[in-house]
């Protein structure tokens, strides 16, 4: 399948299949962008190309919704499975084993290549002229404390060591044109580096990315293990090194296809408010706290340059695609060390990164013998409560494969006709959590511990068949009847 080395041949990829809005039309550059981009997730609508926005430069453009679910019912994954380089046809299922597959392939370190001709240094702003007003940045939510300077932007940090390069999503407020504020959480890898940085007392060089090749951007927007670089699984999966160039006046490197790069230093204090934002689990914010500012020193950008935005919310945007399959994909990949017999790790968009599902085959006892359901259930959680990715997941569900984990009417069936009202469940207290799930009590996010759980939803080894066209007849019967049915 074909891989965008850029975020403008994907857009071409996405038009092809009739999955881009072209907004010719003039919007504003406060909430207008945000509410057609919003209003697009809830319709499954294509993906709004916003053309011509009131304040900016004409050529200057923003891509909403760059890899929530597909406008093609054909096709839901379309946008998420093209922007890794996948066929847009496989299932959400399919792009989870193709994610955890990848972790066994050799990873390719980064090729440094000539920042002249790079298509993102066509354009050099320093000084004064370095400001974020240039750029259409909307607001994403009416509640939220600013607007969100990034939302689907990569950001660049080393180690002051420089063993380990990391590149993650994080959500970051504009203040000024100068001035960023970005929720800095220590146990992500950003907040990890971070904290070296503050230990040395120096400020951390950062480079924010926008609008790199899709799969920069999807990769950046899951958990990978600590200590690895995200450009070399990149590399990886693309079957070809990501091509960087040198910073222009801090010691990083960034996608030389990049739309725009934003450079500069945060500051190892939490000198500045950031938020509210209405966040993934669907309310908008409430509250806001100190967090470290990321001064802007340097930006560059192509000719007509494109802004990507997601406006996080209710389902389905992309923390409900993108970042909820690599959970899933990082799931699966320890379940798969530990020797626990699983097929997929599948997280239903509608459950928001709340619940995640673990499928077991029908064959499960005789790869794990003597072992009880309420025992697997146990050890699937012992294996992924202790990820860093699970930090975020509050709810596992252990479930059979005669359901297809991606149906909603099959998940509610299966949980509902399943779980026992009080019994067979491993919980594990005292884990620790954040304050982004949505289903925790006070106390426990100041206390940053709180309980999570895995449901043991398994069937008796004899399972009983379902009362259904597919199972409660003859196959003979089934082929006559679907032969005698008219058009
Ligand atoms: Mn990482």
């Amino acid at each position: 399948m074909k891989y965008f080395n850029d975020l403008r041949s994907y857009i071409a990829g996405l038009d092809a299949l009739g999955d881009i809005m072209h907004v010719h039309w003039e919007v504003d550059g406060d909430l207008e962008p945000g509410a057609i981009t919003r209003r697009s997730y809830e319709i499954q609508a294509p993906a709004p190309l916003f053309e011509n926005i009131a304040g900016t430069a004409p050529g200057f453009r923003i891509l909403g919704a760059p890899a929530a679910l597909s406008s093609r019912a054909d096709m839901p994954y379309a946008r998420v499975a093209m922007s890794l380089g996948l066929a847009p046809t496989l299932t959400g299922p399919e792009i989870v084993t193709a994610l955890a597959d990848t972790r066994n392939v050799p990873y390719q370190k980064p090729l440094l290549v000539d920042p002249a001709g790079a298509p993102c240094r066509q354009h050099v702003l320093l000084g004064d002229e370095a400001t974020l007003d240039k750029f259409p940045i909307p607001f994403a939510h009416d509640q939220d404390g600013g607007r969100y300077a990034n939302t689907w932007g990569t950001l660049i940090v080393k180690t002051p060591d420089g063993r380990w390069i990391n590149w993650s999503i994080a959500r970051v407020m504009k203040v000024d044109g100068k001035r960023m504020v970005g929720l800095m959480v220590p146990s992500q890898h950003i907040g990890q580096i971070w904290t070296e940085w503050v230990a040395l007392g120096k400020p951390m060089p950062y480079a924010l990315v926008q609008g790199p090749a899709p799969a920069i951007s999807c990769i950046s927007g899951m958990p990978l293990p600590a200590e690895v670089d995200e450009a070399d699984y990149i590399g990886a999966l693309a079957g070809a090194p990501v091509e960087l160039v040198k910073a222009l006046t801090v010691d990083l490197e960034v996608p030389a296809t990049a739309e725009i790069v934003i450079e500069g230093h945060v500051s190892i204090e939490r000198d500045c408010m950031e938020g509210p934002y209405g966040e993934y689990g669907g309310y908008l914010g409430a509250g806001s706290s100190a967090q470290p500012t990321f001064h802007v020193e340097a930006i560059t950008h192509r000719d007509d340059p494109i802004w990507p935005l997601v406006v996080a919310g209710r389902p389905t945007d992309e923390s409900h695609t993108v970042w909820a399959i690599g959970i899933a994909a990082d799931a699966l990949s320890h379940l798969r060390d530990a020797g626990l017999p699983v097929t997929t790790v599948w997280a239903p968009e509608a459950a928001a990164v709340h619940w995640f599902l673990a499928v077991a085959p029908r064959d499960w006892r005789e790869r794990l013998p003597g072992v009880t359901s309420e025992e697997f259930a146990q050890r699937v959680g012992e294996v992924l409560f202790k990820t860093d990715a699970m930090l975020f997941v509050p709810q596992i569900y252990l479930v059979d494969d005669d359901i297809d984990p991606t149906s909603l009417t099959d998940v509610v069936w299966a949980l509902a006709t399943r779980v026992h009202p009080t019994g067979r469940r491993a919980v594990f207290e005292d884990q620790r959590i954040v304050r982004l799930p949505q289903c925790y009590t006070e106390d426990e996010y100041v206390a940053r511990r709180g309980p999570k759980v895995v449901f043991d939803t398994l069937q008796p080894q004899a399972r009983p068949l379902h009362s259904s066209f597919e199972q409660a007849y003859p196959p003979a019967l089934k082929r006559r009847v679907l032969d005698n049915w008219p058009e």
